[in-house]
């Protein structure tokens, strides 16, 4: 018999009581904006965005996030309860989310990361994309010296991108389609540039360009918001809360980098905007006790995480849970917000 079975015969009412407990959802979304490929699902169709922008307003009780763990902390949380938030701080979220959201009156938190403010560039998992997952051919070996290692990867049959593939791989998840061989490389490449330190990837990044014989990609789809725009998003329906100063998985790194992380993009931010930034996203969910501490001590009033369950009154405001939002069209959206405030 499972953990939570036992629990659940041991003491029946206070199962009972947490589930029948309002729930609240609180949604995860990255990009909004039609992309040809896109290797981790994070992009909706404005089209897509509308129909779920629409759904919650006829379906649910749509609130900021600030609002919902405030209802988290005094046991309030309305029936139904569902607030937006939309990680890293891609320009299309201002340019064609921004104006679904005002029109529907929905709130949402736009976590962004501190340092690509300066200049509108790709995400790093984007330039790579751009330049690994574009039909045609790459030479035979790649030697890359990341750090003080020198990697050599023989691409074998990811040699040769057909058109045909590239369509299979269109919109790629990880459980809808296995993946082709030039996906396979993009994802052992995506390992190998995820852990470095911001300048030495940046270099990679460009090595790799060089390599592949084209330009770094600078895609509008894909750039990320400016500090223009970054201040144009931010406002009374919409605002912008933190995401790290370059997006590290935050247990990797030892205390006092999580803390400068959380805490200098913070500042960034506040300074930029001109007002109190208060809710926090840990970069790809991923966090810790110390980045728990951290992100408490940097003066941040509630965390997401990227851990599927539903917020009550008993969720911890630094820990709350998301769904992550995929493009569906808004009958199976409905249908996909109806399980999750109902079971999980
Ligand atoms: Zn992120």
């Amino acid at each position: 018999m499972n953990r939570h079975l036992r629990r659940r015969l041991r003491r029946p009412h206070v199962w009972l009581r947490s589930r029948l407990a309002p729930r609240a959802a609180v949604l995860m979304y990255h990009g909004v904006g039609e992309v040809d490929i896109d290797p981790w699902g994070l992009f909706v169709t404005p089209e897509h965005f509308a129909q779920h922008v629409e759904v919650l307003g006829a379906t649910a009780t749509p609130m900021g996030l600030g609002e919902l763990a405030d209802a988290c902390r005094t046991g309030t949380v309305p029936s139904r309860a569902v607030a937006v938030t939309i990680d890293d701080g891609y320009a299309n979220i201002l340019h064609r989310a921004k104006p679904i959201l005002e029109a529907a009156a929905v709130p949402a938190t736009l976590f962004a990361i501190g340092r690509p403010l300066h200049d509108a560039t790709e995400y790093w998992w984007d330039e790579l994309a751009g330049v690994v997952l574009t039909p045609g051919r790459l030479p035979p070996t790649l030697e890359l010296s990341v750090t003080d290692r020198r990697t050599s990867i023989d691409l074998g049959p990811a040699e040769h991108y057909t058109e045909t593939q590239w369509r299979l791989d269109h919109r790629y998840r990880d459980e809808e389609s296995r993946a082709g061989d030039r996906m396979r490389l993009y994802r052992q490449l995506w390992q190998l540039l995820m852990p470095l330190e911001d300048e030495v990837r940046d270099r990679t990044l460009a090595e790799l360009a060089r390599w592949a014989g084209c330009d770094r990609p600078r895609r509008e789809t894909h750039r990320s918001m400016s500090i223009d725009e970054l201040v144009d998003f931010d406002g009374e329906l919409t605002e912008v809360g933190g995401h790290t100063s370059t997006h590290p998985l935050l247990p990797d790194q030892p205390a006092d980098r999580q803390r400068l992380e959380i805490e200098q993009n913070k500042k960034h931010l506040e300074a930029v905007l001109d007002r109190p930034v208060e809710n926090f996203s840990y970069p790809f969910g991923a966090h810790d006790s110390t980045s728990v501490a951290a992100a408490r001590a940097a003066g941040y009033k509630a965390a997401v995480i990227a851990r599927p369950e539903t917020a009550t009154a008993s969720t911890d405001p630094f820990r709350i849970g998301r769904f992550d939002v995929k493009d569906w069209p808004g009958d199976r959206f409905e249908r996909q917000l109806d399980r999750w405030l109902r079971y999980q």
